[in-house]
């Protein structure tokens, strides 16, 4: 039986759902499952641990482990890995999953794939999917090496229902001090805008808006939807919108329940960003955009009379 230990995504003290779905995919692939959970005073998240569906928790709560260091938190991942005797180590999507997994898997000599959307056990073989060329194709890979390290694209896996596991605590020892480099502070965006990576509604503006007037137009939606407010490359390079807002190839990647498109045609570097969305919904004023290809919902109109037309709809409803 195969041996998956999962990185628990903690952001805010908090548990993250990306750690479920990773577990219950791991679990529907008849793998023996732990989870490896650090931070400083996160013993209020073993529960949560437990019900995410692992059978073993590794867990190394430190003060120096308060701040993200990726020196330091790959060890304690590859000292989990070690102790669990893992074949594969999965990270969920994020900043620090991308920071740390390379490292883990260059201290385990184990082999490393990014951005998979699927693995496959057969006999001996390990087979990966993943996008390559912007997401133009997908690649099968066999995994040749005998561990293999791999983040998990935003949105891949679905949490199973009613999934929990068993509790085994196994406690870490915190790891040595990372001499090279030492993160002294984290200071987060100020603006209080809700995260992208985070939001389970995005609603992403285009060129189509024109300039700041239609931004702040489509921004009265995303605060009526609580939503992520995010951007096509065409509105940061033109200066109306921050590039951490930027969805895309050269951005972030979002797998949100409900992404919405407003004013963007589709281009394929955008779409790179968003494919992964649950539910699509596009306004475009040409029935022709390329967006209206990968949309569940498409609105063919002006944003500027579909917009308005969208928020008054969605006060009556919650009225
Ligand atoms: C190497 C590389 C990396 C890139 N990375 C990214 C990336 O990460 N993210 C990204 O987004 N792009 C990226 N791009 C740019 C990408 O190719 C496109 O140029 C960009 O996505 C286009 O943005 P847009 O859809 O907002 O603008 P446009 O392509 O100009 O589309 C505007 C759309 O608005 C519609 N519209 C106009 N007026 C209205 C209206 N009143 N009502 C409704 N609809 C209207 C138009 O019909 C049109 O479809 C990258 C490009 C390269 C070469």
């Amino acid at each position: 039986m195969a041996k998956i230990l999962v990185v628990a995504d903690i952001k805010n003290d908090a548990l993250k759902d990306s750690t479920t779905e990773l577990l219950s995919k791991a679990g529907s692939i008849g793998a023996e499952t732990a989870v490896v959970a650090i931070g400083s005073n996160i013993e209020a998240l073993i529960s949560g641990l437990v019900n995410a569906g692992s059978d073993t928790q590794y867990v190394a709560d430190d003060p120096a482990l308060a701040i993200f260091s990726a020196g330091p938190y790959a060890s304690c991942v590859a000292d989990a890995a070690k102790q669990f005797e893992a074949d594969q180590i999965w990270f969920s999507f994020s900043e620090s999953g991308k920071a740390a997994a390379p490292r883990v898997a260059v201290q385990l000599e184990a082999a490393c794939a990014t951005e998979i959307t699927d693995v496959a056990i057969s006999g001996e073989h390990v087979e990966v999917t993943r996008p390559a060329i912007a997401n133009k194709v997908m690649q099968r890979v066999r995994i040749n090496a005998g561990q293999m390290v791999v983040v998990v694209r935003a949105g891949a896996f679905e949490a199973a229902e009613g999934i929990t596991g068993t509790e085994n605590v196994v406690t870490l020892s915190p790891p040595a001090v990372d001499v090279k480099a030492v993160v002294k502070e984290l200071i987060s965006d100020a603006s209080g805008e809700i995260d992208l990576a985070d939001a389970d509604i995005v609603i992403s503006v285009g060129r189509g808006v024109k300039d700041q007037t239609g931004v702040d137009l489509v921004k009265e939606l995303a605060h009526d939807l609580k939503a992520g407010f995010g951007s096509s490359r065409a509105m940061v390079d033109g200066g109306f919108m921050a590039h951490n807002k930027q969805v895309g190839q050269t951005g972030k990647i979002v797998a949100p329940s409900l992404y919405m498109a407003i004013g963007i045609s589709g281009a394929i570097q955008h779409l790179a960003g968003m494919n992964g969305s649950k539910v699509i919904l596009a306004v475009n004023k040409d029935p022709e955009a390329p967006i209206f290809n990968v949309a569940d919902y498409g609105i063919v109109g002006d944003l500027f009379e579909v917009v308005p037309i969208l928020r008054a709809e969605i006060k009556k409803i919650r009225a």
